[in-house]
């Protein structure tokens, strides 16, 4: 498959100081990446400079193979603000739209249907006229997919996509994930703290630091020093 993303020597900070440097990686279509990693190591900032939000000090991220910048869906980490917002389920998923065509009061017959198709896609659609607050959080993250796959579809970004729910959710979360990786062909970048979820969905991992400890296939993690040490500390059991 051909690569979407390649990211080389890329050092990340903020007025100057290294959160992390040389990180090294390729996406290609289809992929499952997990990015992981100590808590501050750096996960959130690496997927907000592949957005083109953070500062990066040095090096290159490239899109490639037909993919651009806007072509990625993003589903940020969840805060208790956010979960509060005021908006109906439709209004939220489509606002995804903007992405393509920017803020505005309407949103025309194809933009409709889309955002209608997702909604159908994740099982929210009984949800749509309801107030977004009210929902449980696993149905709230649904509707927060739903809206990044409006904005695009060929690659998501996820960051800590389960926070906050529970594990019957959780669990609900990932398959949904999964099945788009796997049935709808949709690229993959994942952060996660959870090892056991890393370990059963990811095709490849990245484990970034202070700098870049790892990159390569889930197979070849599990059997790296880094990934077995990172494994017993985090908890993971790849027999799980
Ligand atoms: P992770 O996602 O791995 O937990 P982050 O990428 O959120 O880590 O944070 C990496 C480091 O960058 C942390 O030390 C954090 O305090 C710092 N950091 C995060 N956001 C900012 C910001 N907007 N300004 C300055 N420092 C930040």
């Amino acid at each position: 498959m051909g690569a979407l993303l390649k990211c080389e020597n890329v050092s990340l900070g903020y007025e100057g100081d290294v959160v992390t440097k040389n990180i090294n990686f390729t996406v290609s279509s289809g992929d499952y990446l997990c990015i992981v990693g100590e808590n501050g190591s750096g996960k959130s900032t690496l997927i907000k400079a592949l957005l083109g939000l953070k500062p990066q000090l040095s090096g290159n991220i490239e899109f490639c193979g037909g993919m651009a910048k806007n072509e990625i869906g993003y589903l940020p980490q969840q805060t208790l603000v956010q979960r509060d917002f005021p908006a109906s389920v439709r209004e939220i998923v489509l606002s995804g739209c903007m992405n393509r065509c920017g803020l505005r009061p309407f949103y025309n017959k194809d933009e409709k249907k889309l955002a209608h198709d997702m909604m159908r896609r994740l099982d929210i659609e009984p949800l749509t006229k309801r107030c977004y607050r009210e929902l449980s959080g696993g149905q709230q993250q649904r509707v927060l997919l739903a809206r990044a796959l409006c904005a695009a579809r060929k690659m998501i970004l996820l960051d800590e996509p389960v926070t906050g729910l529970d594990p019957k959710a959780a669990n609900e979360m990932y398959e949904l994930i999964d099945s788009l990786n796997k049935k709808d062909g949709i690229t993959v970048i994942m952060v996660s703290h959870d090892m056991n979820a890393a370990v059963r969905y990811a095709s490849h991992i990245l484990h970034v630091g202070r700098k870049q400890l790892f990159f390569g296939t889930k197979d070849d993690y599990l059997t790296s020093k880094t990934g077995q040490a990172f494994l017993t500390v985090m908890g993971g059991d790849e027999n799980e």
